[in-house]
C-alpha cells in the first residue's frame, strides 16, 4: 500500500499534463488530473488547433481568387463567419472528447476542477478535498496579458476570439507577434479593415530580418495597415456600437474589435507555489532545472508555466521526459536549440535554427544563401507576391546553421528541412541532392 493517494497529480489537462499523464499511467502509476476548464487546454481549445483552422477557412479568398485565372467561374462568392466560427468550435468538442477518452483509456482518473498546490505532495481541490500524491506536475500553461489602460476591459483577447458573434467589419490588433501576425491575416483575408498597432516598428522580433521584411511588404499591400510606436493608450465606446482606439497620440481609429496580443503569461497566481517553498521567476514563471524539477524535489513543472519555450510540442516532450523519468526508469534532457517554428500568417513564416544575425554573432565567418523566388503558382496567378528562403551556413565547416522561409506552405517544407539542420548536414549534402520539380521545396537545394 502506497503511502500516498496517487503516484502523480498533474495540475493542468493541457498539451504538456496530458501527455505526462498518459505516459506515467502507461508505465503503471497511479495518476490523476485536474483540470478547471477544458480537457486539451490552450492548444487545443482556444489555440494551435482552432486558430489553423481558421487560418484554413480564410486561405480560401485567396484560392478563389485566383481560381478565375485557373479557368473557373465562381458566382455568388460569400462567406458566412457563423458557419466556420461553429464548424472550429464543433471539432474542438470532438477534440475534447477524444482528450477525454485518452485521460479514460489509460486509467487516469481527472478532477474538473481548480486544483492549487497545499504541501510537497499535498494537492487541495476546489471542492474543499486534499489529495497526496508521491510527485506534483504543474502544467497549467500561460494567460494572455491584457496591458492596463483606459477601456481595456471592451478589449478581447486570443481566448475569446473564436467566439465572435459575427465577422467584425474593423479590427485592431495590439501586437505584433504571433498571435498579431496569424489573426491580422485571418481577418484581412475574410474581408475585415485590419490595423495592427504596436508599441515598438518591430513585427515578430526573434524572426529572421528579410522575412519579417517580407512579410510586411505583403501584407501592405494585402491592405492591413501598421501603426508602429504606438501603444493603445484608450478605448471607447461609441454610441451606435463600436469603439474608438487611440494609439498614443497618432488619430483614433474606428473598431468593431479589438484584439489585445502582447505575449503571454504563466498561470501562476494563487496556485501555492509557497507551501512548497517554490519562488516565482521575475515573468511569474516556475523555474526549473534540465530534467524540469521545481526548488522542491517532489514538484516538477514543464510548458508554458515555466517559460522556457512557448510551444507545444515543447510542453509534449517536457512532459514525456518528466513520465518517462519518474516510472519509466529513462532520465533525459529536452534539446532546446534547434526547435522549428512557424507562424501561420498570411504568406506563413517557418524557421529553425540561427537567424543571418544570431549566427554571425556566434561564429563570425557565415555564408548566407538565399533564394528570392515568385512561385510558380502565383506567376500563373498573376500574383505578384515572392517567397525568399535562406540558408544560414557556418563558414569554416560548412554546417547549415539555420533555414527561414517565407511563401507558400513553408511550414509544411521546413519540418523536413528541420531534420536536416539538426543531423548537421552541411550546405554540400543539400546541393548533392536532387531538386524535386516542379516545386516550391526545390530551391532549398538549387542555392548556389
Ligand atoms: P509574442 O511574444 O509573440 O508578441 C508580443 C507582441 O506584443 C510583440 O509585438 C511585443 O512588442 C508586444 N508587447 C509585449 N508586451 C507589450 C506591452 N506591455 N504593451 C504593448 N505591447 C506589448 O506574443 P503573442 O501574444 O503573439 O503570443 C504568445 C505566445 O504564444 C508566443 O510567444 C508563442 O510562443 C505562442 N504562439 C505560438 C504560435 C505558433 O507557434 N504559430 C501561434 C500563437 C502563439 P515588441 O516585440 O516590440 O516587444
Amino acid at each position: 500500500m502506497s503511502e500516498f493517494d496517487y503516484d502523480l497529480f498533474v495540475i493542468g489537462a493541457g498539451s504538456g499534463g496530458v501527455r505526462a499523464s498518459r505516459i506515467a499511467a502507461s508505465h503503471g502509476a497511479k495518476v490523476a488530473v485536474a483540470e478547471e476548464y477544458r480537457i486539451g487546454g490552450t492548444c487545443v481549445i482556444r489555440g494551435c488547433v482552432p486558430k489553423k483552422m481558421l487560418v484554413y477557412g480564410s486561405h480560401f479568398a485567396e484560392e478563389l481568387q485566383d481560381a478565375a485565372h485557373y479557368g473557373w467561374t465562381i458566382d455568388s462568392m460569400r462567406f458566412d463567419w457563423a458557419t466556420l466560427r461553429d464548424t472550429v468550435l464543433r471539432d474542438v468538442d470532438r477534440l475534447e472528447t477524444a482528450y477525454t477518452s485518452t485521460l479514460d483509456n489509460n486509467r487516469v482518473e481527472h478532477f474538473h476542477e481548480r486544483a492549487t498546490i497545499a504541501g510537497a505532495h499535498a494537492v487541495r481541490l476546489a471542492s474543499g478535498r486534499e489529495v497526496t500524491a508521491r510527485y506534483i506536475l504543474v502544467a497549467t500553461g500561460a494567460w494572455p496579458v491584457m496591458p492596463d489602460f483606459e477601456g481595456n476591459q471592451y478589449c478581447i483577447t486570443s481566448n475569446e476570439v473564436f467566439h465572435l458573434p459575427e465577422l467584425p467589419e474593423r479590427v485592431v490588433i495590439q501586437g505584433a507577434g504571433y498571435i498579431a501576425m496569424e489573426f491580422a491575416g485571418i481577418f484581412n483575408a475574410l474581408g475585415s479593415k485590419v490595423t495592427v498597432v504596436n508599441r515598438s516598428d518591430v513585427i515578430l522580433r526573434g524572426y529572421d530580418e528579410a522575412l519579417r521584411d517580407r512579410l510586411l511588404q505583403i501584407t501592405m499591400a494585402r491592405g492591413i495597415e501598421y501603426k508602429f510606436h504606438c501603444p493603445i493608450t484608450k478605448v471607447e465606446q461609441r454610441d451606435g456600437g463600436g469603439f474608438t482606439v487611440t494609439p498614443g497620440k497618432k488619430d483614433p481609429i474606428p473598431a468593431d474589435v479589438v484584439l489585445i496580443a502582447t505575449g503571454r503569461r504563466p498561470n501562476t497566481d494563487g496556485l501555492g507555489l509557497e507551501n512548497a517553498g517554490i519562488d516565482l521567476g521575475p515573468g511569474g514563471e516556475i523555474p526549473v532545472d534540465e530534467f524540469s524539477k521545481t526548488a522542491c524535489d517532489s514538484i516538477y513543472a514543464v510548458g508554458d508555466v515555466t517559460d522556457r519555450v512557448q510551444l507545444t510540442p515543447v510542453a509534449i516532450r517536457e512532459g514525456h521526459a518528466v513520465a518517462d523519468a519518474l516510472f519509466g526508469g529513462e532520465k533525459r534532457t529536452i534539446a532546446y536549440d534547434c526547435i522549428p517554428s512557424a507562424v501561420f500568417s498570411q504568406p506563413p513564416i517557418a524557421s529553425v535554427g540561427l537567424t543571418e544575425g544570431e549566427a554571425r554573432n556566434r561564429y563570425g565567418n557565415v555564408k548566407v544563401y538565399s533564394s528570392d523566388f515568385r512561385p510558380m503558382k502565383n506567376v500563373f496567378a498573376e500574383r505578384h507576391e515572392r517567397g525568399l528562403y535562406k540558408l544560414v551556413v557556418d563558414a569554416n565547416t560548412d554546417r547549415i546553421l539555420g533555414i527561414h522561409m517565407i511563401g507558400p506552405d513553408s511550414p509544411e517544407i521546413l519540418q523536413a528541412a528541420a531534420i536536416a539542420v539538426r543531423a548537421g548536414l552541411t550546405k554540400a549534402d543539400f546541393d548533392a541532392t536532387v531538386a524535386l520539380h516542379p516545386s516550391m521545396a526545390e530551391e532549398l537545394v538549387l542555392m548556389r
